[in-house]
């Protein structure tokens, strides 16, 4: 295990490996590696030789060496070229990084794995969580695969899907007639007197470590150089974090094709952040040039996973935003549904929401400039668009099967 400490995102204040942690003065921790000692034992070439997996970068995690992975194969997920949709956008290099093949069908398994994984090696047995959806069916079900006790707080009108993954998977589920903060509050103020250990994002250091793996994923799947634009959904903006902690870790682990070329950090992706109209803080106050993101209010929006008006990592988000050259961007709720299905249509790849909200974005950006048609660009699709039955009502025709049949097409 590399780990050396862990350090506030706040004031670098440094903190012992190896013990529970949760946040400083109200802000996150970051984990730190002696990425020097990581060179000397391991090249980037030696990650294709393991098995497809993101436990195959376990030098650059921070889970114990001798200790078993809570695990339900989180296989590495494609990097999906989209030509036809590109060809129609204008696009060259445009991917999908379909992270909804992932165990629960979300990208929070990532964080998940790891998080369970460490809250075992640290002898945790009871877990709370504040969730929009996906985040409370991942720990309900990696929480059961650990054999651990699960509490599960969600807005009372979380789509049925992670109610029932979460309910199934022996979560004690509650519903709460408010939004993921109100449900955050919940927890934290209750946490001491149940004797639960907080797994809200961000809240504990080590669901961003299994987030970061989408940006060694992203690196190793692009040749250890890196696409030129992301497009990613945010709501707590774990992945949006990690990612950035990644490529600045491959960076310095001199493991990325530009990593000693001067003025190196111009080749990084410009990460862009994608929320919805109907919630989106990180978007408000990158316009204003703030550091801190207030309140957003009368959150709503059918993207359950973006619906977080506050996040403790507000200022870690708009940092990486900032110094990867990219902007926060909003598409417009109304822009979901057409984009779920065009998606779809053209390319075969079912998207969720939150990620419908990212190819509305993308068109803003193309259409002033913002992105140029060479470039390569991914957008993260974080979730199955099996999970989303509320997203798409349908009125599909009805046959008769005692009459003919007579299709008027
Ligand atoms: C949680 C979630 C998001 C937001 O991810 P963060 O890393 O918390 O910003 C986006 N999409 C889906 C499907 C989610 O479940």
């Amino acid at each position: 295990m590399f780990v050396t400490h862990l350090e506030s995102a706040l004031d670098g204040t440094r903190f012992e490996a190896g013990q529970v942690h949760t946040i400083h003065q109200g802000r996150p921790l970051w984990v730190r590696y002696d990425l020097p000692a990581i060179r000397a034992v391991v090249q980037p070439g030696d990650f294709a030789q393991r098995p497809p997996s993101l436990w195959r970068y376990r030098e650059l995690l921070p889970l114990a060496g001798n200790a078993e992975p809570v695990t339900l194969g989180e296989g590495m997920t494609p990097l999906l070229p989209c030509p036809r949709l590109g060809r129609e956008l204008g696009l060259t290099n445009l991917f999908i990084k379909d992270e909804s093949q992932l165990p629960t069908g979300s990208f929070k398994s990532r964080g998940m794995t790891m998080a369970v994984s460490l809250a075992k090696q640290l002898g945790l047995k009871r877990l709370a969580i504040p969730t929009a959806g996906n985040a409370g069916g991942a720990l309900a079900a990696y929480g059961a695969r650990a054999g651990m006790e699960v509490f599960i707080f969600m807005p009372e009108d979380t789509p049925v899907i992670n109610q029932m993954e979460a309910y199934l998977a022996g979560a004690k589920v509650f519903l709460v007639n408010g939004l993921i903060h109100d449900c955050g509050r919940l927890v934290r103020e209750n946490a001491e007197r149940y004797g639960w250990f907080d797994m809200s994002t961000l809240k504990e250091p080590y669901r961003l470590e299994g987030k970061k793996t989408m940006g060694l994923e992203l690196a190793e799947q692009f040749d250890w150089q890196l696409p030129d634009v992301i497009l990613y959904p945010t709501g707590g903006g774990t992945g949006l974090i990690g990612m950035w902690k990644a490529f600045q870790e491959l960076n310095e682990l001199g493991w990325l094709k530009f990593s000693r070329e001067p003025k190196a950090s111009a080749r990084f992706p410009r990460l862009i952040s994608c929320q919805s109209d109907g919630c989106a803080p990180i978007v408000r106050a990158f316009a204003k040039g703030e550091r801190f993101a207030e309140l957003f209010p009368n959150a709503h929006t059918i993207a359950s996973g973006l619906r977080v008006p506050a996040a403790v990592g507000d200022f870690m988000m708009l940092d990486a935003i900032r110094q990867s050259g990219g902007c926060a961007i909003a598409g417009t709720e109304s822009k979901i549904r057409p984009w779920m299905e065009r998606v779809f249509r053209t390319e075969g790849i079912g998207i969720c929401p939150e990620t419908a909200v990212c190819f509305a974005c993308l068109e803003q950006l193309l259409a002033d400039g913002r992105i140029k048609p060479e470039e390569s660009v991914v957008v993260f699709n974080t979730g199955a668009v099996q999970k989303y039955p509320e997203a798409v009502p349908l009125n599909l025709p009805h046959i008769d099967k005692n009459q003919p049949l007579d299709l008027s097409i």
